[in-house]
């Protein structure tokens, strides 16, 4: 179990595009609490397993009070064997930061801060619904570099409307000029039950095309390559030493205990998935009664998701640890990608070429078994 995550449901308003499980309630309290009973219990499931990484996601854990986050760690160390030189993250936004709270997180046990920085633009931060503006944005980062965390990441959006390649260069000089170890860069995609799509669908918002869309993820792979950062998944480039410990271990298929409502765990077959309701998740861990679904995972499934989200990274999918031979079953589609140049086979890895990465997921579901293929 090398991976500890915490769901910290709440943000200070809802951002247009989001999809992920938070409130905007202030009644924090009883959610904490309960998360504090999950990893009691959970813990007696897995032992005093050892712990390489703690992540605190969201949500957004930069608007708990320092004194919440430090209860949390010292559970952790409390429960499992947390590492001595575990990765400590933590997801704070702009608005959040100051000189005093980035020491109170850095003394409780934090490693690494993931800021979600988003946009150096105050139109599209307005646009995005953020609750922080451009200047906030660069004080931020100025302040994150020069406290001493082992690591830091922030995270921008592309893939905007009306998005010209000029301003993502300009984004992207920001950010480098700052002197970012990782960024992550995700392109902006429209899901379901979010006011973005409301807005899309409405005809209010016109969404780019994949032709601006993958000239923009081009100029990202060609801007991080120039500055010394490797392309080591998909979305995320970082300078050798500062790749996202705990993110990878999602991409590599190894277990994680995911503790607060919504948060995922896996134990390398079962997949669980706490209720996304905080008052559902409340009631459930005072009474005793469930809060979960899980389901546990066929040979094929396990399969497909290595290729999903193994060929999501530069180092790719070990053929032969594949418990079904994707390939032969799929060889029409594998040879095809090969021969355009989408896919390589080295030293028996199979991973995507710079080309593919475009591709990624066809190319992946492409290549799925089921079942009755064994
Ligand atoms: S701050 Fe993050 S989790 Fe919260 S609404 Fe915005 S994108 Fe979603």
């Amino acid at each position: 179990m090398p991976g500890l995550y915490l769901h910290i449901p709440f943000c200070h308003q809802a951002c247009t595009y989001c999809d992920f499980h938070f409130s905007t309630s202030k009644q924090r309290g009883p959610v904490l609490d309960a998360m504090e009973l999950e990893l009691v219990r959970r813990s007696k499931e897995v032992g005093h397993a050892p712990v390489g990484t703690i992540y605190f996601g969201g949500g957004t854990p930069s608007l708990l009070g320092t004194e919440r986050i430090a209860a949390f760690i010292q559970q952790a160390h409390d429960l499992f064997r947390v590492e001595r030189d575990a990765e400590v993250t933590l997801e704070a936004n702009p608005d959040d930061i100051t000189t005093q709270r980035l020491a109170e997180w850095k003394a409780a046990g934090i490693t690494r801060i993931s800021l979600g920085t988003q946009s150096f633009r105050d139109d599209r931060l307005k646009w995005m619904g953020r609750a922080h503006d451009a200047q906030q944005a660069l004080a931020s980062i100025e302040l994150i570099a020069n406290a001493g965390f082992r690591t830091w990441t922030i995270d921008l959006i592309y893939g905007l409307p009306d998005m010209t390649l000029a301003e993502w260069d300009e984004q992207l000089t920001i950010a480098l000029d700052h002197g970012m170890p990782h960024l992550s860069a995700y392109c902006l995609t429209v899901e379901a039950r979010t006011a973005l799509a409301h807005q899309v669908k409405k005809g209010a918002v016109h969404m780019p095309g994949d032709d601006a869309q993958s000239a923009q993820f081009d100029r990202l792979m060609e801007r991080m390559g120039q500055d010394g950062l490797d392309h080591y998944e998909i979305s995320n480039f970082g300078r050798p030493g500062h790749y996202a410990r705990h993110n990878t271990s999602y991409w590599e298929g190894t277990p994680y205990l995911g503790i607060g409502p919504s948060a995922h765990s896996f134990d390398g077959t079962t997949r669980r998935w706490n209720v996304a309701n905080n008052a559902a998740y409340v009631k459930a861990l005072k009474d005793g009664t469930s809060y979960w679904e899980h389901e546990t995972l066929t040979p094929a499934q396990r399969t497909n998701e290595r290729l999903m989200t193994g060929l999501r990274t530069a180092k790719g999918v070990e053929v032969a640890a594949l418990e079904v031979d994707a390939l032969r079953i799929n060889s029409s589609a594998f040879q095809r990608y090969m021969s355009n140049g989408d896919l390589t086979l080295l030293h028996g890895r199979l991973a995507l070429t710079k080309a593919g990465r475009h591709f990624a997921d066809r190319i992946a579901s492409d290549l799925f078994v089921t079942d009755d293929d064994r």
